[in-house]
């Protein structure tokens, strides 16, 4: 028990060490909301994610043993970024996209954290990691890892830190000693964030229905945006921390102290300029977001987004870009362009979306230039 207790203690250590303040322990039994998550999928809420229903990745959610037969411990870790600092210049991105892409960075500590172990126990160790990416149920394990709770917005909040962190998980062919779990929420009776939330993605207290939700549409959606939601997007062009900016836990600079180097936002990205950004060629957008984790929503969907936020924030100023934006090679730019200068309008607007409609095949972008005139025709009946 001696080694093993004192094991735990220089991993945890060594963890600390290499950028996660959060590091608990939990076995490898099944996740214990199993039906939960089975409830959540029956009910459609993961939306286009069928990666999430697959059969495979079922099975390996129901039992981390499923991924690793070897596996006796998992080591559940957290890693701060920096809380929003408010809007930024533009249009507005979620705050963990803002720096290079974790799953790099955080892929390289966890390497280097699985050798520690090695070296120590002096024999290779089967192992398995992940950071957010992998088939298993990271937030239930990392609360029976003692992390934090799953609060009312869903996300993981300890109550120290908040809930700014990334988690990532290494399972482990060896024994570590587990810590106590975390049994309930902290929420109590605040609902700031069912209340705050644009689009009603959360359904229910501890359900988000990612249909709805801002940061589904923005990155993981690859089609057109529903008509609904797009103008309750406000401005956000790639994720949405609203959830997360109103929850009381998470005080201001409680994470701060904890943020790796590589996780500090990169400055360019600060400085949006929602105009220039619909203009961006592939080469472009693929060099701007080199190493992002924006680089997820492709040129495509990034436009898309471009497109609804400058409709939403309607300033004539972007009228010339949307314009050239019809013209996009792609028609879901094209779609969400002509969407936009419907809710902008102005000068010639309407001429111009005839002009266009004469041209355009694509039965969507016609449907969606239609609309647009429809719209301008009502708002503006003398046009
Ligand atoms: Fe709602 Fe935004 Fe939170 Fe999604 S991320 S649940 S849209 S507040
Ligand atoms: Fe819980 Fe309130 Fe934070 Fe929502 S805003 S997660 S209800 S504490």
């Amino acid at each position: 028990m001696g080694g093993k207790k004192e094991l735990t203690r220089k991993v945890k250590q060594e963890a600390n060490r290499l950028g996660f303040p959060l590091v608990g322990v939990t076995s490898p039994d099944p996740p214990d909301r199993l039906d939960s998550f089975q409830d959540w999928l029956s009910k459609g809420y993961h939306a286009s994610m069928d990666w999430i229903a697959a059969e495979r990745s079922l099975e390996k959610r129901s039992d981390p043993r499923a991924i690793l037969p070897e596996c006796k411990s998992i080591l559940i870790l957290g890693s701060p970024y920096p809380a929003p600092k408010g809007n930024l210049k533009g249009g507005n991105i979620a705050s963990y996209a803002l720096n290079q892409d974790y799953h790099e960075v955080l892929t390289e500590k966890l390497k280097c954290l699985v050798d520690f172990l090695e070296e120590k126990v002096g024999h290779p160790v089967p192992n398995r990691w992940y950071t957010d990416t992998g088939p298993i149920l990271e937030r239930e394990l990392a609360m029976r890892a003692g992390l934090g709770w799953i609060g009312k917005n869903t996300t993981l909040i300890n109550k120290e830190i908040g809930s700014y962190f990334f988690l990532a998980e290494i399972l482990l062919g060896i024994e570590l000693v587990t810590d106590p779990p975390i049994t309930e929420s902290f929420c109590g009776s605040c609902t700031r964030c069912l209340d705050t939330c644009p689009t009603g993605a959360l359904r229910e207290p501890y359900t988000l229905d990612a249909n709805r939700c801002i940061s589904y549409l923005t990155i993981e959606h690859k089609k057109e945006i529903p008509l609904d939601l797009r103008p309750l997007m406000g401005d956000w062009i790639y994720g949405c921390d609203i959830c997360q900016i109103v929850c009381p836990w998470n005080k201001p600079g409680a994470e701060a102290q904890h943020i790796l180097e590589e996780l500090q936002p990169r400055t360019e990205l600060l400085d949006v300029n929602l105009v220039a950004d619909l203009d961006l060629s592939q080469e472009e957008f693929s060099n701007r977001f080199k190493g992002s984790p924006i680089k997820r929503a492709k040129r495509r969907g990034y436009l898309r987004n471009v497109a609804v936020v400058l409709g939403n924030l309607k300033d004539s100023a972007a009228l010339p870009a949307l314009v050239t934006a019809l013209e996009d090679q792609e028609p879901l730019i094209r779609s969400h362009a002509a969407w936009a200068l419907g809710e902008i309008g102005g000068g010639n607007i309407q001429e111009l979306l005839t002009e266009t409609l004469l041209g355009e095949e694509n039965p969507r972008v016609k449907e969606e230039i239609l609309r647009a005139l429809d719209n301008l025709s009502k708002s503006n009946p003398a046009g």
